[in-house]
């Protein structure tokens, strides 16, 4: 029996080979993977899209669709557009709870919870405060009584998440939740997804300095992304390279101004209301944007001691300039990290 058996499979290797080999040696290699790239001006800032993807077609959808989704996320959450999901929320402080949809509630949601990681750094109810220094429109600076008043509406804990409801109220007339330090995060996570849905196999969202990127570039290859230094404008920092992954930066060199030798910005210690001093910038690499973006924002208040503490704790990637132009780099970048010469 043994016997027949291999005997029978001895006859079939033939067989066997030729069809293993018959589809390989007939079918013509698959096309090289196509790369496009895109930019538009979206929530105030440039967004650069690229897609590399199995053909033309696919490529310009992904763009197409990940643009859309951005515009889509800007008209439900930008505090500039009157009739977002938030600026209802706004117009509704101290007065009644404001149903928003699943997305708004999660973004919320995820803002307070990187407020107590970054034991308050991170706080969205800065608005008010936003809007008196209003950096870079009007540059001035407020007057101590103007920032007296402010503060009392600046507490994350007054904002009130009900699940069940799917809710969000502001306790106090006056408060204003801002979320400039997460949005662009949040929106380049979700526009990456979606390219992802239309079948881009690679891609990067850059919108401002919050990357996210995903899969690898047409030649196989992870994406290299450069840290912009803070004081040598032009000037590239550190690179590294990143695959499925977020890279966001905040600093003190893009929006702000001058006064007396002294820089004012826009990134602001909710305990003072001025603008953060310990940091030049911040740079986190996570898995997801709207971590990375909200942790630059929050680390870059929380100073290099904290925030690098807090980055070996979440096990994230640091790269932080003091205010002095001291490196910092937490653990789980210092291999990745190449700083220029
Ligand atoms: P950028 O918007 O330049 O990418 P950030 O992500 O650091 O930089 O966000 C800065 C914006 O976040 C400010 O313009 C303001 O709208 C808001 N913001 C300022 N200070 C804080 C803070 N301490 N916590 C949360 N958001 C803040
Ligand atoms: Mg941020």
């Amino acid at each position: 029996m043994q016997r027949r058996a291999a005997l029978f499979l001895l006859a079939c290797i033939p067989f066997f080979t030729a069809c293993a080999i018959i589809p390989i040696s007939k079918s013509s290699p698959p096309p090289p993977p196509v790369t496009l790239k895109r930019a538009q001006f979206l929530m105030g800032t440039l967004v650069e899209l690229t897609a590399v993807a199995p053909g033309d077609v696919i490529a310009q959808a992904a763009l197409t669709a990940g643009f859309q989704e951005i515009r889509r996320l800007e008209n439900m959450l930008s505090t500039w557009i009157e009739t977002s999901e938030l600026s209802r929320v706004n117009q509704a402080a101290g007065l009644e709870p404001i149903g928003v949809s699943a997305e708004t509630f999660d973004l919320l949601r995820r803002a307070l919870e990187v407020a107590e990681y970054t034991e308050g750094g991170f706080n969205i109810a800065i608005g008010p405060a936003v809007r008196l220094w209003n950096i870079p429109e009007a540059p001035r600076i407020p007057a101590a009584r103007e920032l007296d008043i402010a503060a009392q509406y600046v507490d994350h804990r007054r904002i009130h998440l009900d699940p069940t409801r799917r809710t969000v109220f502001l306790e106090k007339p006056g408060m204003r939740i801002d979320i400039g330090g997460i949005g662009k995060g949040f929106a380049a996570e979700k526009a990456a997804a979606v390219m992802r849905e239309i079948g881009a196999t690679g891609g990067l969202v850059a919108v401002a300095g919050d990357f996210r990127v995903f899969g690898r570039r047409a030649d196989g290859t992870a994406w290299p992304i450069g840290i912009q230094h803070p004081r040598e404008p032009g000037k590239i920092l550190a690179t590294l390279d990143a695959t499925d992954e977020a890279v966001s930066t905040s600093g003190d060199y893009e929006r702000y101004f001058m006064q007396d030798g002294v820089r004012y910005h826009h990134i602001l210690d909710p305990k003072t209301l001025q603008p953060a001093r310990l940091c030049q910038s911040v740079t986190i690499i996570a898995p997801d944007a709207t971590t990375a973006d909200a942790l630059a924002t929050g680390v870059f208040v929380m100073g290099p001691v904290r925030g690098l503490a807090l980055a070996e704790r979440l096990g994230l990637g640091a790269v932080i300039v003091d205010a002095g132009g001291g490196i910092s780099i937490s653990s789980h970048a210092r291999n990745r990290v190449k700083l220029s010469p």
